[in-house]
């Protein structure tokens, strides 16, 4: 497998390694220490090549009902989360103990979807994977099942690894599963490269099949989209069977396994990174075809001529979605507008809006400082 990029192997520095439920467990759901030794000898050998190590790792509801003798998965969150408060202590054991035979320490990082929507909290997270790093550790990152609401949840950790991989911008992240890779349904095939964004948009509407499985969730649809935001952040993605004995050096000899997702040529920066993919978004502006030209072409900001539709509930200094004139999100930005004021400009030329509004006001709806195009472009 060629992902045209020169040995993966050499080429990679910083991996972020998600571990699925599936992975971690026998085929009775048991939880399993031999499955986590055997991962933990995997990582200690890329240690030892040099590469940054940062796993998301599942399997604390597993882990605590395999503890409490619960067969068939709770389906109340309070059930979950008491699985999850007593699987999680035990998860990192588990990896703690294997990771001394091998002279490391891993580090738990426990998270909720709404401490990266702030970008001071999304810093510190950053920082603190960065010093674990520079200490030596492993990061061991989860969701914070024992307190997270519906509201403030990845929901699952494929998400959450996507999004620890756009704040980390590692050089690859690896979805370890109990499949082969993205299957094409008519072929019953491994597709073993997806070269673009377009490309996988086409996977997801022809190959991909779910199973409703009795101790995981998450499922093909999930990673699939994901991986999309992945991938729109620059970063390759590979989806691969972890049940297999030496996946990890396999993947990075770029060995035929798994499937391969090749991302956009360019990566957003600080900032914009942020807002693309992490703030939270309070409303979308659909725009005319002039100022999706203007946007995503010229590096222009975005003014009022060019807005059609607004929805949502947001004040002046919220993050907006931007779509084009099919509903497709292609951008995000802070807008200077609140809903109420924006209703009452859109389409208006900007030295009109002062008036209208009868106040002082920005030239901009969203300045392009403020704006983050979503990158598609292969
Ligand atoms: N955070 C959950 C756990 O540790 C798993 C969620 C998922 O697998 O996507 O059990």
């Amino acid at each position: 497998m060629n992902t045209n990029a020169g040995n993966l192997c050499k080429r990679v520095r910083r991996i972020v390694l998600k571990i699925g439920t599936s992975v971690l467990t026998t085929a009775k759901g048991h939880f399993s220490l031999a499955a986590v030794n055997q991962l933990v000898n995997q990582i200690a050998s890329l240690r030892k090549d040099g590469k940054e190590m940062i796993v998301v790792s599942s399997g604390a509801i597993a882990c605590g009902m395999d503890t409490l003798r619960i067969t068939a998965r709770p389906r109340t969150l309070p059930e979950l989360q008491a699985c999850a408060a007593v699987g999680q202590g035990k998860l990192m054991k588990a990896y703690e103990d294997a990771a001394i035979q091998h002279g490391f320490h891993t580090a738990q990082i426990l998270l909720t979807r709404d401490g990266l929507y702030d970008r001071l909290r999304y810093l510190n997270f950053r920082n603190t994977l960065n010093s674990l790093l520079a200490l030596g550790a492993v990061p061991i990152v989860n969701e914070n099942d024992s307190v997270s609401t519906d509201e403030i949840r990845f929901g699952d950790n494929d998400m959450l690894s996507a999004l620890v991989a756009a704040a980390v911008q590692p050089d690859l992240l690896i979805l370890l599963t109990d499949v082969s890779g993205l299957i094409d349904r008519a072929k019953h095939t491994r597709i073993p490269r997806i070269a673009s964004v377009t490309e996988l948009d086409h996977a997801i509407k022809n190959h991909v099949y779910d199973e409703v499985r009795q101790h995981t969730v998450g499922g093909m649809f999930a990673k699939l989209k994901a991986i999309r935001i992945v991938m729109r952040s620059g970063v390759t993605a590979v989806m691969a069977d972890g049940k297999l004995e030496n996946i990890l050096e396999d993947i990075l000899q770029e060995k035929d396994c798994g499937t391969f997702f090749i991302p956009v040529k360019s990566r957003l920066k600080g900032r914009k990174q942020w807002l693309a993919h992490h703030a939270k978004v309070k409303g979308v502006l659909a725009v005319d075809s002039g100022a999706y030209e203007a946007l995503v072409m010229s590096g222009k900001s975005l003014l009022a001529s060019g807005v059609r539709r607004v929805e949502g509930n947001f004040k002046e200094g919220d993050i907006v979605s931007i779509c084009d004139h099919h509903c497709r999100e292609f951008a995000r930005g802070l807008v200077n507008y609140s809903y109420e004021d924006l209703c009452k400009i859109m389409g208006k030329k900007s030295q009109e809006i002062s008036a209208i509004l009868n106040a002082t006001t920005f030239r901009e709806v969203i300045h392009r400082d403020n704006l983050a195009v979503l990158l598609e472009n292969e």
